[in-house]
């Protein structure tokens, strides 16, 4: 078995490019250094190993690379990743089984849909006999090329995703079955029509989780996946589908896809993301006693923003909130000006709005450094730990904000209190994030408000501006597209 994987999640609205340092500031490792870490690519090919040892198959790994998102990859960049990765499979092969391990929403500046390109390259080195098994990110655009071009692929249900291995385990089983000649996977593939955001920590998709696992229980079905989509990355395909895989019985596996997908789409408007906006947010959050965590849910690093956006910073200023933390801000000269200054420098400084039009305008403010941290971190999903690299806490008229140099959400608290900030004392707590802050930081909070922020990752389906996507008879645009 040969194993590899290639993920980014590109936002084709973000201002800049994904480049070569982008990946090797989020990751690229190879043999080796794959098995031992513990990082989410580390752990899927650590198991995936694991499975092969037990089962007396030889496991080879192949190149593991993901990049903080940003706007479409550099053409030359992708190629030689995939390329290393079809290199290692001549070089190294033949192999009977190639699992990969992608995101579904990787653009290059020269291809809308890489991982089809990819997964068709590996069906050209290994042949028509080798088995091609994907695990792919639900934020992905999943369409029928790459579908046609595996053998089976498999999402995580989970958002936030932290079934990614056992996501693995049934991708390995499917795979080793239909390569032993005891499965035949048939997939098909079912249209939502829809652009959303769909957290699974509530309803309605908390009941869904549940509706897939009960079809994937009836007789012949193998494998029920949903396809969130990306809403930020255009690209002909973006938006939400159902893929069901049965046992050799294609009717089945299309009366199910179209059955589940229209009931997901039954359920389209109360699946919509519905939040405040920064001004009601924050009288919100003045008017309600106690912690609130407001989430500036536009401008997450995450989903591909810059984190720089200062607008809900400009905000609470104009409104002299003060008690209040907010971060964090990207901003590496920023960051590098304060640690110069040293602790307890008072400084004119320029701070955050550089990136490009979704970053708004950098404000100009009189900063007191509080503490600087070189290489900070916070936790990160699954108790991992996230580099939020040369970190500041400067006050800006009452307001604590964290300035950092290595772009990410913000996942927990500890990227405040890391710093010596302390929460406890604070009215409002401002975090750069959509979802993945949800479960460090609800414990504390007497409320958590998801704001509709300005930013590279707005929540208005409707008004996105698609210029690639091929269907724009797309709910929320359209009341009822399937009608
Ligand atoms: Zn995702």
């Amino acid at each position: 078995m040969f194993a590899a994987g290639l993920q980014s999640e590109t936002n084709t609205f973000a201002p800049w490019p994904t480049g070569a340092r982008a990946f090797e500031e989020g990751g690229m490792r190879r043999g080796a250094e794959v098995l031992a870490g513990q990082g989410p690519d580390h752990k899927t090919a650590q198991l995936w190993r694991e499975l092969c040892l037990r089962d007396g198959h030889e496991f080879t790994a192949g190149l593991f690379a993901w990049a903080q998102p940003s706007g479409p990859i550099v053409q030359t960049v992708y190629e030689a990743m995939r390329d290393e990765i079809l290199a290692a499979l001549r070089s190294q092969g033949p192999f009977d089984v190639v699992l990969l391990f992608l995101h579904g929403a990787m653009v290059s500046t020269g291809c809308d849909d890489c991982e089809a390109d990819l997964v068709r390259r590996v069906r050209e080195v290994v042949g028509d006999k080798a088995v091609i098994g994907v695990e792919l990110d639900p934020h992905c655009h999943l369409t029928q090329p790459l579908i046609d071009a595996a053998d089976a692929v498999i999402l995580m249900k989970h958002y936030p995703h932290d079934d990614y291995l056992e996501r693995c385990v049934e991708l390995y089983g499917l795979c080793l079955a239909k390569a032993r000649g005891e499965a035949q996977p048939t997939s098909a593939l079912f249209d939502c029509r829809m652009v959303g955001f769909y957290p699974t920590t509530g309803e309605p998709m908390a009941s869904f989780l549940g509706r897939f696992a009960e079809v994937e229980r009836q007789p012949g079905v193998l494998s029920v996946s949903f396809a969130h989509g990306f809403p930020w990355g255009d690209t002909p395909d973006t938006g939400s589908r159902v893929l069901v895989i049965t046992e050799g019985d294609p009717a089945l596996a299309a009366r199910l896809s179209e059955q589940i997908g229209r009931e997901i789409y039954a359920a389209r408007e109360a699946l919509l993301p519905r939040f405040l906006s920064v001004d009601a947010a924050l009288t919100d959050a003045l008017a309600t006693p106690g912690l609130v965590v407001v989430a500036d849910t536009a401008d997450n690093a995450g989903g591909g923003a810059p984190g720089d956006n200062t607008s809900l910073l400009k905000a609470m200023l104009d409104r002299g909130i003060a008690g209040a933390a907010l971060g964090a801000i990207w901003d590496p000269v920023a960051a590098a000006a304060c640690a110069d200054a040293g602790v307890g420098a008072r400084l004119r400084l320029r701070i955050g709005g550089k990136s490009g039009l979704s970053s708004a305008q950098p404000l100009d403010v009189e900063a007191t450094v509080r503490a600087v941290r070189e290489r900070h971190d916070q936790t990160g999903l699954g108790n991992s730990r996230t580099d939020m690299g040369l970190s500041v806490w400067i006050e800006v008229a009452g307001i604590d904000v964290v300035l950092n140099s290595i772009r990410t959400q913000v996942f927990s608290p500890d990227a405040f209190t890391g710093l010596g900030i302390d929460l406890a004392a604070k009215k409002i707590v401002a975090v750069k994030s959509s979802q993945h802050f949800y479960g460090g930081f609800a414990p504390i909070a007497a409320k958590v408000i998801r704001a509709a922020t300005h930013g590279a990752i707005q929540m208005d389906f409707a008004a996105l501006n698609y210029v690639k996507k091929a269907d724009l008879n797309y709910h929320p645009r359209v009341a009822d597209p399937l009608a």
